[in-house]
């Protein structure tokens, strides 16, 4: 069986190494337009903020090892088209300066689409002045670190107040610049929590030295007569700034297979073996809308955490392991600035207004383990769920610990919500108590207690 994979960074590196490991016979091409595969973007923020020494330790994977197993790796090879119908795909070869336009056709039997996604650029005025800069590819790293290190560049503006705008900011705070950070909503990681949650991090935020501006919308930027960024214009005011990143979102790179059945932002619907609309192909990573069980309907949870098992999910149906399943992706996310841990996992309260969800919530903020213990340290935790069926949709937990943050416990709910369960399901888990961890009644049954009305415990804001 004849396999072309597409795009070679987390989906696509997974999807091989799953492929030839079950089965060494397959005949694979692997194309990527990039020179270098399996790049973490989540230690950038770490390598401004020099807790990672050296940009090189981000990858886990390279083409030599690929080939090694028994791929044809093709890197610095862009796909230009897939007909698939005839099922084949036409590449040009980057490295060939001499004939960049000519184009080679292969075919195939599986076709496996993991093209990623593109971080949003802002098409406004001056946008292509020096120094704004995206976040997201290796080079894109290097960029950013150099101008890190370069003590002319004293004030730093980050438009996007998601994970990467936060993370970002934290690190320059770290490397002495001034930060400001700018989005156009009013909350920062507004898509991921709800206010209580979001208004804990801004306070630090605030704290720590950023200068937040929610609520404004970018107009442009300011350049100098030598071209370099001076500026960022919003809707409230003019903020200095000697560099911009650009941090709004992202897009899924599905422009190849047109006639894909899509969501609104372009992400490719996959059923539970990441199988598209179109025969023999399947699309992983972050060009995939996977179903999410939250929310029920088909969302781009654009993480390396589902890209890895789109890849081996993918790869074991093309080898004939049906049992091998992805049903539902909830989105579960963590976060980690100036001391402040949130994780959060399904859908908030902003997306339940928008779904015209009829649900409730409830919030307990407790000492982690008993008041008797030498150390204790207050948890909270946001569990959102159907009124009628009791349905767990979201949930969001909120510790300052350095020594038990309870973040992980984020992925039980996480699981709770894959499996539909009601928060009663989750109040009858038999889970453990010991007084080193946690109380008899641990914060999430507490929680539950109080939506049900039954909680006869007194919180500790
Ligand atoms: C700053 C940052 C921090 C992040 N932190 C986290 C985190 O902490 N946890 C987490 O789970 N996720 C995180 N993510 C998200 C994660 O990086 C993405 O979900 C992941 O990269 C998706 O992997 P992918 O393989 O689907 O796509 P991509 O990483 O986008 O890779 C797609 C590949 O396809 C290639 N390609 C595209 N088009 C073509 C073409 N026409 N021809 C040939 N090759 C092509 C590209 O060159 C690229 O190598 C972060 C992302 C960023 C930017």
């Amino acid at each position: 069986m004849k396999i072309i994979i597409i795009g070679i960074n987390h989906a696509g590196t997974s999807a091989l190494r799953t492929l030839l490991k079950q089965n060494s016979d397959l005949e694979i091409t692997a194309i990527d337009r990039s020179d270098n595969i399996s790049f973490l973007g989540c230690g950038i923020a770490l390598s401004v903020s020099s807790v990672v020494k050296d940009v090189d330790d981000l990858f886990y994977s390279n083409a030599r090892e690929l080939k090694n197993m028994g791929a044809n790796v093709l890197m610095k090879h862009e796909v230009v088209n897939i007909d698939t119908n005839a099922k084949t795909v036409t590449y040009i070869n980057l490295n060939d300066e001499e004939n960049p336009k000519k184009e080679y056709v292969e075919s195939y039997d599986k076709l496996i689409y993991a093209t990623g996604s593109s971080p949003i650029n802002l098409n406004i005025a001056n946008s292509n002045a020096n120094n704004i800069l995206l976040c997201k590819t290796y080079i894109d790293a290097l960029k950013i670190i150099e101008k890190a290190n370069d003590e002319l560049i004293k004030s730093v503006a980050i438009i996007g107040a998601g994970y990467i705008g936060v993370e970002l900011a934290e690190s320059f705070i770290i490397k002495n610049k001034k930060v400001s950070l700018i989005d156009a909503k009013d909350r920062v990681v507004a898509n991921y929590f709800d206010d209580e949650l979001c208004y804990e991090l801004e306070n630090a935020m605030n704290k720590n030295g950023i200068s937040l501006h929610l609520g404004a919308g970018v107009r442009g930027f300011e350049k100098n007569e030598a071209g370099f960024v001076t500026g960022v214009k919003t809707d409230t005011g003019i903020i200095k700034a000697d560099m911009v990143i650009v941090s709004v979102g992202a897009r899924p790179n599905t422009q190849l297979l047109p006639n894909a059945t899509k969501i609104a932002n372009g992400a490719i619907i996959v059923d539970e073996y990441m199988k598209s609309s179109i025969p023999d192909v399947y699309v992983i990573g972050d060009s995939a809308a996977i179903f999410n069980t939250a929310s029920k309907t088909f969302d781009n949870v654009a993480l390396a955490t589902n890209a890895v098992k789109g890849g081996i999910v993918s790869a074991s149906n093309i080898n004939g392991i049906e049992i091998a399943k992805l049903k539902s992706v909830v989105g579960t996310n963590a976060i980690h600035v100036f001391g402040e841990n949130l994780s959060s996992t399904g859908i908030n309260e902003k997306r339940c207004q928008d779904l015209k969800i009829d649900y409730k919530v409830v919030q307990w903020t407790d000492n982690d383990r008993p008041e008797f213990m030498n150390e204790f340290n207050k948890v909270t935790v946001r569990l959102i769920y159907e009124k009628n069926t009791l349905r767990l949709i979201g949930a969001q937990i909120h510790s300052r610990s350095t020594k038990d943050t309870h973040m992980e416990s984020i992925n039980m709910l996480a699981l709770a919500i894959q499996k539909n369960m009601t928060i009663i399901d989750l109040l009858t888990t038999d889970v453990f108590f010991l007084p080193h961890y946690n109380k008899p009644f641990n914060f999430i049954i507490s929680a539950i207690l109080k939506a049900l009305d039954l909680c006869y415990l007194k919180e500790n804001y």
